[in-house]
């Protein structure tokens, strides 16, 4: 969110200027660097990033630009998504079934939540995962795995005799046999981590790795721990190596430019972003996206992909309507898209992601989902005049309508603020050119 804010406040700095000289972009971009470099993001991929873009934004494209703000937000925007990993790559199953996947990581990174997250996620697919409890370091760990194993509804291999009690390289092994014979399609093996990295815990891994032959090996790490992140990261592609990383805990309210960093320092892209402790706080990770988010462009795309989940069909698409503005957005609407954000349930997530919002994080934060009636009082004491064109709202209109819905003045406003904000975000997203993943373009 800091570095969202930073990013957002060094461009628009640039808005409205109709040329921008060298000593503009030079400034905007200074800004640029120090809020990646206080969100964590690591120097050599902070200095790789400045110089590409300075290097695009002095360069013709924006001096011949119609609106050279826009251009840097692009030129941004593309950097951005490079250094988080550019394009999409989707996991690689084998040819022949089971596909192996073996989680790699510390200790508390998030590795026997994910396999739940990542099973779940698998079977919802149309595949037939089987989790292997091959974490026998950490206590309870294997507890923990069954826990999350039923919870999302996906078998779990637990150590047991004949299973190779006490050995991880024999559970893996055992695990991936029984999945072979029993027709699972894909395994996930969680492995044992450390509070930091060790040589044992390497030689483990890489053991199990060895045994299992996977065909991903995710790296997971915490987004939360800082610059940390990218020596642990060149620790785990060292000593085991990996073809992924998964991003955790990016729900936290830690820098995580770190974790940012990951991709661009080992090379291997960020396959999924876990958000949350439940079951389904997992998505896939899309550079682009990630990089619209920071940019505040919001990322329509993910929400819209959870409305689908949550909602049917038709509805999804009405609401993927609405947020890519096809025009007139009303009041009514604007209740609407609250109310199927409600029924989601993860209100403030949700809100996140949509364009403009960004701007009022802070009232965010405090949102509760009693807003939603508040909101939903307040529009229905409007009459369908007020509700297609609030322009007409006066004082005695405002006043009224706030009596009508138990509300006060100052909360009619604040909602109509808020109304004209989305309105505005939606009508420059339907208008602009184009961004990539977005329907109807983000600039
Ligand atoms: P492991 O040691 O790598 O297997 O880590 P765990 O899966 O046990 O996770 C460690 C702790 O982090 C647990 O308390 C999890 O509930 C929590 N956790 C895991 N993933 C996330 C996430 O994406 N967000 C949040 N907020 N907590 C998470």
């Amino acid at each position: 969110a800091t570095l969202s804010d930073r990013i957002n406040a060094a461009v628009s700095s640039l808005r409205g200027r109709g040329r921008l000289s060298d000593a503009d972009i030079a400034t905007a971009i200074a800004e640029i660097r120090r809020a990646l470099l206080d969100a964590d993001v690591a120097l050599p991929v902070v200095r790789d990033f400045t110089a590409t873009v300075r290097e695009r934004a002095e360069q013709s494209e924006v001096s011949k630009a119609l609106d050279p703000s826009q251009q840097i937000v692009k030129i941004v925007h593309e950097e951005l998504t490079r250094i988080l990993g550019g394009a999409t790559r989707e996991l690689r199953f084998a040819k022949r079934p089971p596909t192996v996947i073996m989680l790699a990581g510390l200790q508390g990174a998030g590795k026997t939540t994910l396999a739940g997250k990542l099973g779940k996620w698998l079977r919802d697919s149309g595949h037939t995962p089987l989790l292997v409890a091959s974490d026998l370091q950490r206590p309870n760990a294997v507890q923990q795995l069954e826990i999350v194993g039923k919870g999302a509804g996906v078998a779990v291999w637990s150590p047991e005799p004949g299973n190779g009690v006490g050995d991880p390289v024999e559970v893996a092994r055992t695990g991936v046999a029984h999945a072979r014979e029993q027709f699972y399609d894909v395994v996930v093996v969680d492995t044992a981590g450390r509070l930091g990295v060790d040589a044992e815990l390497m030689q483990q891994a890489a053991d199990i790795r060895d045994a299992v032959k996977p065909d991903e090996t995710l790296f997971v790490i915490d987004a939360m721990i800082g610059q940390d992140a990218v020596t642990t990261a060149n620790a785990f592609a060292e000593g085991v190596g990996f073809t992924g990383v998964v991003l955790s805990k990016l729900d936290g309210d830690a820098r995580g430019g770190a974790a940012l960093s990951v991709s661009s320092v080992t090379g291997a892209p960020v396959l999924f972003a876990s958000t949350g402790e439940k079951v389904g706080d997992f998505e896939r990770f899309h550079a682009d996206r990630m990089a619209s988010r920071i940019l505040d462009m919001g990322d329509v795309m993910t929400l819209i992909e959870q409305a689908e989940r949550a909602f049917d069909e038709d509805q999804a698409a009405e609401l993927a309507n609405k947020i890519a503005g096809d025009g007139d957005f009303t009041l009514d609407d604007f209740l609407q898209q609250m109310q199927q954000m409600k029924q989601l349930g993860s209100m403030k997530k949700m809100l996140g992601m949509l364009p403009g919002m960004g701007q009022i994080r802070e009232q965010l934060e405090n949102f509760d989902e009693r807003e939603v009636d508040r909101v939903e009082a307040i529009v229905r004491s409007m009459t369908p005049g007020e509700r297609t064109n609030p322009k007409i709202l006066n004082g005695s209109r405002r006043s009224r309508i706030a009596r009508g819905s138990g509300t006060t003045v100052s909360e009619v406003n604040g909602l109509l603020d808020r109304f004209d904000q989305a309105k505005t975000m939606m009508r420059s997203m339907a208008r602009g050119g184009g961004a990539p993943g977005m329907p109807g373009g983000g600039f």
